[in-house]
């Protein structure tokens, strides 16, 4: 009985044992089972987030690449495609060339059918003109209504010519808008290398001079013809130190005060180009600025100076100092349909008030093509930007025209104010210009202002605000907090006045 009874409590504990070593062993596969279970699950979640993280770079890249609105490449791509082309025809002892063209009435469209059917014309170019190009050739958007073309297998004006005019006949061809039939005419501007460039930059360049000849002759095309080209050897020399001149920030940025005629308050300052040369020192913008007008450096020229204004608008801010900033535009920037989208990121990069800003354009500049530099200042004034006409009495506008525009400053030319102690004629000009402008609603600043006497005089005939010498020359922004600092003299109530109290310095 006891023996059962062990035998018996043996097969129990045996059978416990197996039941305990059963589970283990279950649990242990099933452990081991949901570890790989896990370990795939990871395995499988690591892919896919690198297939992710690889599609979303590869996407990244081709954006970095690629105009977002057509899907062509962009300048970036474009450059890239050109050194290949440069080092292919410098292995192979050949030549090549490139197109740039610009819709010519482009504008109209936009104008007339809006933006969104101006899109669909410029998303239409690069299927149209793929049709007639090459599987070697490549066509790029370079912004606005800008397209390249490169021709590797061009090698003779003449074989350029030929393609030039078959994009021009191609893009002649009306395009059909949601039942309407539209032309688009555009200008072409031809360059050979290395009859006209051996790198990038001055192919790019020379093209865009051609293009420019071909708009002013409404020629359709036109290939680069030196003769016809103003910059000489010495101003190309000029404009390459230039552009190593922005790449090395040896152009900076002094500040002259402007002042509320009655009260001597500085609330505004404009910013005024200077470049610091290695060799020739301190060099005016007078000297430089013509050149890169003539050439497409002034777009990168005009973003560096908004860029670097900015930036000080910013750091001002922080200091505690309230100022308005006034930045020069060239013509060719009111040519740019891009310009106003590049403000609007300059202003949001530096955390900048719109109305901080003002932008001041001569009559002439919108003289070049006033419709579309009526579309460009809408756009800026619209961002909330000011404007403002320099150099006021040098041009043919009249005050008529100029209040179609959105503008709210007219600044007198300086050669009118600095002559206004010796010529009554010029006090004349003066004073019926302000007349004139007053009435309009329009803000009226004399710049040129050396002395007391013009400044007194100047409040008598109802002038705004004063900017010139007698304040003080453009200075850099350093000297400019201390000058602010001090008091001045302002004339028209006969006693000094702080300018420290009067801007609401904080830090200085
Ligand atoms: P602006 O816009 O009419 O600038 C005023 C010019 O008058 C400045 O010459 C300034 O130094 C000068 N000035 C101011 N007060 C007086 C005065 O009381 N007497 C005399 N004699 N001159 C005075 P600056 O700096 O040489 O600039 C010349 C022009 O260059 C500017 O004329 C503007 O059209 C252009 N400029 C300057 N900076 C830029 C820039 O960043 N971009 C562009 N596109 N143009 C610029
Ligand atoms: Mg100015
Ligand atoms: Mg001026």
């Amino acid at each position: 009985m006891r023996r059962l009874t062990l035998t018996t409590q043996f097969g129990v504990l045996s059978a416990a044992l197996v039941v305990v070593v059963g589970l283990v062993f279950s649990a242990g596969v099933f452990v081991a089972i949901a570890l790989a279970v896990l370990y795939l699950a990871q395995l499988a979640f690591v892919a896919s987030a690198s297939k992710k993280l690889r599609i979303q770079v590869e996407e990244n890249e081709y954006q970095a690449l690629h105009d977002t609105l057509t899907r062509l490449p962009n300048r970036t791509l474009f450059r890239d495609r050109m050194e290949q082309a440069i080092l292919q025809a410098r292995r192979e002892d050949s030549r090549f060339s490139l197109l740039i063209m610009d819709l010519d009435r482009f504008k109209e469209i936009n104008d007339t059918l809006g933006h969104r059917n101006g899109d669909l014309i410029l998303q239409a170019i690069g299927p149209r003109l793929r049709s007639l190009l090459r599987d070697v050739d490549s066509i790029a958007r370079f912004g606005g209504d800008e397209f390249a073309v490169l021709l590797p297998g061009a090698a003779s004006a003449d074989a350029a010519m030929r393609v030039a005019s078959k994009i021009a006949t191609a893009l002649s061809r009306p395009f059909m808008l949601k039942g309407l039939t539209l032309d688009v005419e555009t200008s072409i501007g031809i360059s050979l290398f290395p009859d006209h460039g051996n790198d990038v930059d001055t192919l790019i360049q020379r093209a865009d001079v051609a293009m420019y000849m071909a708009k002013e002759a409404h020629a359709g095309y036109e290939v680069y013809a030196a003769d016809r080209d103003q910059n000489t050897p010495k101003r190309l020399a000029l404009l390459g130190e230039l552009r190593r001149g922005l790449e090395n920030k040896e152009l900076v940025l002094f500040y002259q005060p402007k002042a509320d005629i009655k009260t001597g308050k500085v609330t505004s300052v404009e910013a005024l180009l200077r470049w610091q040369h290695p060799e020739h020192g301190l060099t005016f913008p007078d000297d430089f600025i013509p050149l890169a007008e003539h050439t497409g450096l002034i777009r990168p020229l005009t973003l560096y100076v908004l860029n670097e204004a900015l930036a000080q608008s910013h750091q001002w801010q922080e200091q505690g100092i309230k100022l308005n900033i006034a930045v020069n535009l060239s013509a060719r920037n009111l040519l740019d349909s891009e310009l106003p989208d590049d403000v609007a990121q300059l202003l949001e990069t530096w955390q900048v008030d719109p109305s901080l800003l003002k932008l001041e354009i001569t009559e002439n500049t919108i003289m070049v093509d006033p419709p579309k530099a009526l579309e460009v200042l809408t756009k800026l004034r619209d961002l909330g930007v000011g404007l403002s006409i320099d150099d006021f009495g040098t041009g043919y506008s009249s005050l008529s025209y100029l209040r179609k525009l959105p503008v709210e400053e007219i600044k007198i030319d300086r050669s009118f104010v600095m002559n206004m102690p010796q010529s009554e004629n010029d006090q004349q000009i003066v004073r019926s210009t302000i007349d004139l402008a007053s009435g309009l609603g329009l803000k009226v600043v004399a710049e040129g202002v050396e002395t007391k006497d013009t400044w007194r005089e100047l409040a008598e005939f109802g002038c705004d605000v004063v900017q010139g010498y007698f304040l003080t020359r453009p200075i850099p922004p350093q000297e400019l907090v201390e000058w602010l600092a001090k008091p001045i003299d302002a004339p028209v109530v006969g006693k000094v006045r702080s300018r420290k109290k009067a801007v609401g310095l904080k830090a200085v």
